[in-house]
């Protein structure tokens, strides 16, 4: 009988999905629910936050670092939370094919923590400071600023425990959005306590909401049962009245958490940083300790929308099975922060634009051609080109269209006599220039135009 039923169980593991192929199907034209392309026209508002951010990151004291997409499910669910949303509801997990049972990330400082100790990073002049760039993965309705592949820019600072650490997370976020030019944000912050007042508070809250159990939502009934904290962050009309009477963590904190979140605010004032205490925010990740906090714009379409959020998480790494590293960090959306630079009409640089174009006729020229396109982009001279075109009458068109200040003919005497027609396209004005000569001319109209 169990001999039975161990190789039914088997043949279950190794059966493949079912995939019923219909015939004269073409193929699917169509991204995944909720995954998006990002085209080169969006590139110019990525590569613009990227740079910024990047930048920022290093001058702060920040090193790169990219984790695996997949990692093992447990992963996430020992650290990120058991009963989160994101672990509960919105994780692509599978098995691989050896069995192994593994998620994308649907956040990078799980990562982060599980390479610190992989690394032996506790080895290395403390604390750490770590800055990544990439795709998450959360199964979650889509909507405006909420996909299932989203891109964060984030950073970690590990193994440190003074506020004053907390201060310049924060500080480094609102610079970020500030370099990229975002005005109106506001920087919400609270305290949610420690190991040691945590629980305390949390009972507290669960008195509070035993009796109105009957007048919340389904999900908060079962966050009351799993995860007490996570009642404050429900957005559901009936549930945000009884959240507004609910007792607050920030006044329920033992003298550390207490002492060192005033010290934060300290640093906060003294930095002139716009802060509002939200004694609400409790964030959607288990391993937060201390310090949350979130920038939304203070006013437009993404009103009290977070665009990058944070806090302190001064137990993670020992849950993973390290010492003790009290730590924390931040991430920012990118699609969220350039919706709104564009909900801001924040204006960026084309990502390329030629100041000479190189046009060729005949198939001498054209081979020249490659050499000399060659030979100018080397000399960082921004150069278009339209190989592909026949007349010079349609490639001239080409250069006009982008707005070209110089264009460079190259016909088949030319192309012989090692020579090359410079063209200014605002008087029309031709010269002929020897070839070896061309870069160092170029040089010298650009500066003059
Ligand atoms: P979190 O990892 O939940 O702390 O989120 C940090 C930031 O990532 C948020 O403030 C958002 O800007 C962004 N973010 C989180 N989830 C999504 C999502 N589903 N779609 C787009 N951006 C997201």
């Amino acid at each position: 009988m169990l001999r039975k039923k161990i190789i039914k169980n088997r043949k279950k593991l190794t059966d493949k999905p079912k995939i019923t192929i219909k015939k004269d199907i073409v193929a699917p034209l169509q991204t995944v629910k909720g995954m998006r392309d990002i085209l080169p026209e969006d590139w110019r508002y990525w590569d613009f936050i990227l740079e910024r951010a990047k930048k920022l990151c290093q001058a702060y004291g920040y090193r790169q670092i990219e984790t695996p997409i997949l990692e093992e499910t447990s992963l996430f669910s020992r650290s990120v939370g058991e009963a989160t949303d994101i672990v509960e509801k919105e994780m692509y997990s599978f098995y691989s094919k050896s069995r192994e049972n593994l998620s994308l990330r649907p956040e990078a400082t799980a990562g982060i923590a599980r390479a610190y100790l992989k690394n032996g990073m506790a080895n290395w002049p403390q604390p750490v400071k770590l800055f990544y760039f990439g795709a998450m993965f959360r199964y979650e309705k889509p909507q405006a600023g909420r996909h299932r592949e989203f891109w964060q820019i984030g950073y970690e600072t590990l193994n440190d425990p003074s506020s004053v650490l907390d201060a310049q997370v924060i500080q480094l976020a609102f610079k970020i959005f500030e370099k990229i030019g975002l005005k109106n944000l506001t920087i919400q912050i609270n305290s949610i306590g420690c190991p040691e007042c945590r629980p305390e508070y949390q009972k507290l809250l669960k008195d509070y909401y035993r009796n109105k159990t009957n007048r919340i939502c389904l999900n908060c009934r079962n966050r009351f049962a799993k995860n007490p904290l996570r009642l404050l962050d429900c957005k559901e009309e009936k549930c945000i009245q009884i959240i507004n009477g609910a007792p607050q963590s920030i006044d329920h904190l033992c003298s550390e958490c207490h002492n060192h979140f005033k010290e934060i605010l300290e640093y906060l004032d003294e930095l002139e940083l716009p802060y509002t205490l939200n004694p609400f925010l409790v964030r959607g990740l288990d391993y937060y300790t201390k310090t949350v906090f979130e920038i939304c714009p203070e006013t437009g379409p993404f009103a009290g929308l977070a665009l990058g959020g944070g806090g302190r998480y001064d137990e993670l790494i020992k849950i993973l099975g390290g010492e003790e590293t009290p730590s924390l960090g931040y991430s920012m959306g990118v699609e969220r922060t350039v919706q709104e630079m564009k909900n801001q009409n924040i204006s960026v640089p084309p990502l390329f634009t030629p100041k000479v174009f190189l046009t060729q006729l005949g198939e001498s020229a054209r081979k020249k051609s490659l050499k000399i396109f060659q030979d100018l982009t080397e000399a960082n001279i921004k150069t278009g080109e339209s190989f592909g075109r026949g007349s010079i009458k349609s490639q001239l068109k080409v250069a006009d269209k982008l707005g070209v200040k110089l264009a460079l003919i190259l016909g088949q005497k030319e192309a012989i006599d090692k020579v090359i027609i410079i063209r200014d396209m605002k008087t029309g004005m031709q010269e002929i220039v020897r070839l070896d000569k061309v870069i160092d001319e170029i040089k010298k109209r650009l500066k003059n135009i």
